[in-house]
């Protein structure tokens, strides 16, 4: 995809949510993520009887680009079957989605295939992230007496 366009990547993600396995919620989501150099990848939700086992389609899509060597993003589609309101990640993928910068955009659409967007930032304001760890490299764990 490299002329991408949102509502190419909001049907990509609604595409996606075809292959949502979801026994238990039966609510379908797709997501589509598009990696730097204009690659996408799909995830749909994954879900488990052992209920906290599950996975959401956003990490899915993440994790299968992370496994294929891409960790910088410029755009996330998440789809849903809902009508009448914009899909929204969960708390755990936007912290997710954050790993890999916060500076990116996240298209959160209705069945119909329109859509909102807003940043990782405006969804995840005052974020934890991989800098802040970094930022505790000058203490030295030889400060640390037992
Ligand atoms: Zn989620």
């Amino acid at each position: 995809m490299s002329s991408w366009s949102p509502e190419a990547l909001v049907q990509k993600s609604q595409e996606a949510r075809e292959q949502a396995y979801c026994p238990y919620s039966k609510f379908r989501v797709g997501a589509a993520v598009l990696a730097s150099d204009g690659t996408v990848f799909t995830g749909c939700n994954v879900e488990n009887a052992c209920y906290t086992a599950g996975l959401c389609a956003e990490r899915t899509a993440i994790s299968k680009a992370v496994s294929e060597g891409h960790k910088s993003f410029k755009a996330i589609a998440i789809a849903s079957d809902l009508e009448d309101r914009f899909i929204s990640p969960c708390g755990a993928c936007r912290q997710f989605m954050r790993e890999f910068g916060s500076q990116w955009d996240v298209y959160m659409s209705k069945s119909d295939g329109s859509y909102k967007l807003m940043t990782v930032e405006e969804l995840l304001p005052c974020s934890f992230g991989p800098d802040d760890l970094r930022a505790n490299e000058n203490h030295s764990t030889f400060d640390i007496k037992p």
